[in-house]
């Protein structure tokens, strides 16, 4: 095998385990307490197949609202808390946190997050603090200032300047067909 062959199959690899990055669904501890029948049901929001008959949603939309599969709870943060001292690229199954640091140490220091959930970005929301849940917690969209310094997109803090916006769920249609 040519190494250019090589390494197209090592890209087309790559890609595929991407985008079959796992949902990471789950229960909220209540609901992990309790034994849940063994049928399959269907997804109340999209008609996928739940791991039990007495679960409201599918993985996919456990994992892209981050809530509970059975009683549609938000789920506790179950990433690793990250350094927002430190520019970096956060995964956790289908989400990427893209959070960089501009002009550090200057006294016009800027911070930089994008979101994405299954290979596309969140769209951005109507209002300032909109936020939605993500699996490190709740992200806050702070709006995209023309100003270097201080906060842009979406950051873990809210604007306090401003009141908390609301709750945004994802639609399923942010999935890659
Ligand atoms: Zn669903
Ligand atoms: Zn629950």
């Amino acid at each position: 095998m040519s190494h250019r062959s090589f390494s197209w199959m090592t890209v087309a690899i790559t890609l595929a385990l991407g985008l079959a990055a796992p949902a990471f669904a789950d229960l909220c501890p209540q609901c992990r307490n309790r034994s849940h029948t063994k049928d399959i049901g269907s997804c109340k929001l999209c008609d996928g197949r739940t791991n039990s008959g007495e679960f409201a949603l599918d993985m996919d939309c456990s994992d892209r609202l981050q809530e509970c599969e059975q009683c549609r709870k938000a789920l506790p943060p179950k990433a690793p808390k990250f350094n927002e001292k430190q520019s970096g690229i956060h995964k956790y199954g289908r989400w990427v946190y893209e959070y960089t640091i501009s002009n550090e140490g200057s006294k016009s220091e800027g911070y930089y997050g994008k979101l994405s959930y299954f290979g596309r970005p969140i769209p951005e929301p109507a209002d300032i603090n909109d936020h939605l849940r993500t699996p490190w917690g709740l992200m806050h969209w702070v709006g995209q200032p023309a100003v270097a310094f201080g906060s842009h997109g979406w950051m873990l803090q809210p604007r306090p300047s401003r009141p908390l916006g609301k709750l945004i769920q994802p639609t399923a249609s942010v999935k890659v067909p």
